[in-house]
């Protein structure tokens, strides 16, 4: 804002100080500090910025705001946070209390203004919410929703009898963290998995309950990972904080080197944690959330046994084949933890048998095969132990009674957009994810808008936008999407490879305008793309994914045998989770991405029926530091997460609409029309106000209950005002 503009708005300015000083003031002065501080803090709402095209001005406003200690900023109701790496004093109670009934614009920016929203619009208005958190890797997703749920247990503590409920939702995150968050490049404790939580409320607006969704455990971790990680936390927390009596029957040594899986000794050390102290909280968490200590125990043993697993070793026997040392302590460690037949256990990781059509052979597996099997076997009951964990918190956290008249708000917070140097299957599903979930915030944004202009009895007029659909189309169409043509090599028996599902992609996809095969680029991307890669146009950018490994992944094989060992496990939890497999089908269970299409699927019918809050998140550097903000990194994650296209949305409607009661309120002192003493009718009162403000008729619109305003640089420059 220039000088000559400021001075424009001075008589207003000076109003709005009289008004809040109580006092008069110097015009100048106010004027002066108005500058300075624009200057200093920046806009707390983007659609307030000058030149709202301008990805140079937006990263411009993020870095003033945080220089500032100031990390949330909104666009419209979608808010910015930007990851500070320290602690700020803005989540305490008091401060949460400034948000209790709060409209947005009211109080500054804060996750907890997003938290009241919806707990509002739930309460007040019937309707069902859900708060979407994306970002990449350590920009604070987990910390926000995190936030969400301690606001909303404090915004719920005058209703009685909730503690326990309340306790339970708050101390399952220790928890799964534990068991699905790991120390890697990008964030010391980094979900691995995706998450969905229903927080159910009763009609008094107290939680009554809870229930969890988990999608796509990373479980390669648990078998290997890059220098520098580490395995899952819970691991290294046991090995650290076990009491003697329970490490000596869990029959560890103590020291995370000298187990395979958790072997690389640089990593080991996490700045600021203490994996002994955590383990201590995790095993007050499974107190709270009344899984007794015999289920504990079982726990475990299952996290020990995969321990001892990585360490059984195969030697050549002169055959070629694979055998296990006959005095290997290892095997007999791991058959003891989880109660099966020591033999049966060596005898399935070194053989398979075969049906071939009725007749059965027992074919003995070479080095890698059984290192194979010993690996999918880790991966499978580490995976499977988290499923059965989810679903235990679930069983603890549902209410004790159905109440028909229950309302729930859900919290996503899930992997943003990936794109790494090298990517794999796992960024694939991940950036389909991201897919689906941007196609789900063009419809439930459109529909929001589209119903309360409804509402509010104002034509609609159609925005455009950039509609990925047809991405996700490319990704999951029922005959020619990748999806399919990836099943379909995997069912195929005979020669599929990797190289020939690439072969299959080019076939049916090439000329697609989104995909781009390594045969039809042009001499200059040539280079940038190998032999066994292929690159999708996504809505974020574009990824090239090699196609190593794909086949295997998807086809996520665990031999029969084995299976069939742990649905006879003595420890019960392993049994539960190895007797779901259908052992007797002959039908080939769903592969990896078609399991994760449809359960993707089912949470965005889950998200559709529901009203939505977005938390998008960035991060500011890749160093974990506080007070370090780099450019270039912001500008990639602004362009990943379609912040600009998002604000372009936002300010070709109606960027400002407020009910009329809350505008008069706010402004009245802006005209003589309605300051000091108007009494009448809000509706009447803001038409004045708007008459006095001089508003071309193009620029707002009177709705029912709400004045809609396009862009009123005035009124914004007043609002923005208001942050003195
Ligand atoms: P991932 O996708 O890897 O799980 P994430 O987006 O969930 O990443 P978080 O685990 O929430 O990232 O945040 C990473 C770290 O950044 C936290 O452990 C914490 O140290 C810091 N952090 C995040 N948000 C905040 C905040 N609001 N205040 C202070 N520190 C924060
Ligand atoms: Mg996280």
């Amino acid at each position: 804002m220039g000088f000559s503009e400021v001075k424009d708005c001075q008589g207003l300015l000076y109003r709005i100080a009289k008004f809040r000083l109580h006092r008069p003031v110097s015009v100048q002065g106010v004027m002066e500090h108005a500058l300075q501080h624009r200057e200093r803090v920046g806009v707390q709402d983007f659609v307030l910025l000058e030149d709202y095209t301008s990805e140079a001005a937006f990263i411009d406003n993020l870095r003033k705001r945080f220089n500032e200690n100031i990390i949330y900023t909104y666009i419209g109701n979608v808010l910015i946070s930007v990851n500070p790496y320290k602690n700020l004093p803005i989540y305490t109670e008091d401060k949460a209390k400034l948000y209790y009934n709060k409209a947005f614009f009211e109080a500054p920016p804060h996750v907890f203004a997003i938290a009241d929203n919806a707990y509002r619009s739930l309460m007040f208005e019937h309707r069902e919410q859900c708060i979407l958190i994306s970002g990449e890797s350590g920009s604070g997703k987990t910390e926000a929703s995190k936030k969400v749920l301690e606001y909303i247990a404090a915004r719920t503590n005058h209703i009685r009898n909730v503690e326990t409920v309340k306790d339970k939702l708050l101390q399952s995150n220790p928890l799964l963290e534990a068991f699905g968050n790991a120390k890697t490049h990008r964030n010391d404790n980094s979900s691995r998995f995706g998450k969905y939580m229903d927080i159910q409320f009763n009609y008094e607006g107290a939680p009554e309950g809870g229930h969890i969704l988990n999608y796509l455990l990373e479980k390669s971790r648990v078998v290997s990972q890059m220098t520098g990680e580490r395995n899952f936390h819970i691991f290294y927390q046991l090995l650290a904080g076990a009491d003697q009596e329970l490490i000596k029957h869990l029959k560890l040594q103590g020291r995370p080197e000298a187990y395979k899986y958790t072997t690389d000794t640089h990593s080991t050390f996490i700045q600021k944690t203490n994996d002994a102290d955590q383990f201590r909280i995790v095993q007050e968490a499974m107190k709270v959330i009344e899984i007794g200590e015999t289920e504990q125990r079982e726990m475990f043993e299952i996290v020990a046994s995969v321990l001892h697993l990585g360490n059984v070793k195969f030697v050549q026997n002169d055959k070629g084949y694979a055998e296990i040392l006959s005095h290997d302590a290892n095997t007999g460690n791991v058959a003891d933890l989880l109660k099966v037949n020591v033999l049966k256990l060596r005898e399935v990781l070194t053989s398979r048998t075969i049906d071939a059509r009725g007749d059965v052979v027992n074919t003995p597996l070479d080095l890698e095969q059984s290192q194979y099997a010993r690996d999918a076997l880790a991966k499978a009951i580490y995976d499977k132990h988290f499923s059965w964990l989810v679903s235990r918190l679930n069983a603890s956290l549902a209410p004790k009674e159905r109440d028909p008249r229950a309302s729930v708000i859900g919290i996503l917070d899930i992997y943003g957009f990936e794109i790494f140097p090298k990517n794999s299957f796992e960024q694939f599903c991940i950036n389909f994810c991201n897919e689906k979930l941007q196609q789900l915030f063009i419809q439930l944004t459109l529909k929001q808008e589209q119903e309360e202009y409804l509402r509010e009895g104002i034509a609609w007029e159609p925005v455009e936008y950039f509609n990925n659909i047809v991405i996700c189309d490319l990704i999951e169409a029922r005959h020619k999407g990748i999806i399919s043509i990836l099943d379909d090599e995997c069912l195929r028996p005979g020669d599929a490879t990797d190289a020939s599902f690439l072969e299959k992609l080019s076939q049916h996809l090439d000329g697609h305008a989104h995909y781009k095969s390594h045969r039809k680029v042009d001499s200059k991307t040539q280079k940038l793309m190998g032999r066994d890669e292929f690159c999708l146009v996504h809505y974020a950018g574009e990824v090239t994914y090699n196609v190593n490994t794909f086949l295997e992944k998807n086809n996520d094989l665990l031999f029969r045998d084995i299976q069939v060992l742990m649905a006879a496990s003595g420890n019960n939890i392993v049994s539960n989770c190895f007797k779901d497999t259908n052992l007797t089908s002959k039908k080939r269970p769903e592969t990896a991405i078609t399991q994760f299409k449809n359960s993707l699927n089912d949470l965005i019918k889950i998200l559709s029926s529901k009203e939505p809050s977005y938390i998008r998140c960035i991060k500011p550097n890749d160093f974990k530091t506080p007070m370090q903000f780099d450019d270039k990194l912001v500008s990639h994650q602004v362009k990943y997460l379609g912040l600009m296209e998002n604000l372009r949305v936002r300010r070709a409607g109606f960027a400002y609409r407020r009910t009329y009661e809350a505008f008069l309120e706010r402004y009245k002192c802006l005209s003589a029309e309605t300051w000091p003493n108007y009494r009448g009718p809000a509706r009447e009162g803001v038409q004045r106000l708007v008459a006095a403000l001089n508003y071309e008729r193009e620029e707002y619109r009177m709705g029912n209950t709400k004045i809609f305003i396009r862009f009123p640089k005035t009124l914004f420059e007043t609002e923005d005002a208001f942050q003195i």
